[in-house]
């Protein structure tokens, strides 16, 4: 079976030590085998994407944007995840925490609003992880083709909030896991 690949990228400042933890994430949780790399480059927002009345990056605009000035051509087997140091929004929603889009395979992460400083509390860097990690799965998990799960233990669960991203688990419920694998399986076929 082809090895599914993820290509994990940095947009702004965001620490080694972040995207390490959001690949051993996605090594430990994929129900298959797959090869995790990080670019070493840092990239920057296009700017052409930023929203100037919202303050806000458009969240898909910024995906395409990095991957066309990439130009990267993702094969079947291969995904992308941009760890994007800014807030985006995506309508109709004011604010996102990540977005995936299936159709290019690749899909981002924003980590301004899993800070707790954003919310007035003291910074808190485990909690900023597990929060990164579940969100690398969520929008990982969209990519592979699942939807939300209305089991909110599960990363699948969808989340509005930063209590809800906290109340969920770092992993895929059973169902999700076997719908993973089901998804792969037909892919090779
Ligand atoms: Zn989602
Ligand atoms: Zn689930």
């Amino acid at each position: 079976m082809t090895k599914q690949r993820v290509y994990i990228f940095r947009v702004g400042d965001v620490s080694s030590d972040l995207l390490d933890n959001a690949a051993l994430a996605i090594k430990e949780n994929l129900p298959f085998d797959v090869e995790v790399l990080i670019y070493p480059q840092k990239l920057q927002p296009p700017i052409s994407t930023f929203d100037w009345e919202r303050m806000q990056y458009v969240a898909s605009a910024l995906v395409f944007g990095l991957v066309s000035k990439l130009g990267i051509k993702l094969k079947p087997y291969e995904k992308a995840i941009f760890v994007v140091n800014a807030d985006a929004y995506e309508p109709p929603l004011n604010f996102v925490f990540g977005i995936a889009l299936p159709s290019i395979g690749s899909g981002a992460v924003f980590l301004p609003r899993l800070r707790n400083e954003t919310y007035g509390l003291p910074p808190d860097y485990n909690a900023l992880i597990s929060r990164l990690r579940k969100e690398v799965l969520h929008e990982l998990g969209h990519l592979y083709g699942l939807e939300h799960c209305p089991n909110p233990r599960c990363v699948m669960a969808f989340s509005n909030s930063i209590n809800e991203v906290d109340a969920k688990g770092e992993e895929y419920c059973e169902r999700c896991r076997r719908l993973l694998e089901s998804f792969i399986e037909g892919f090779e076929r």
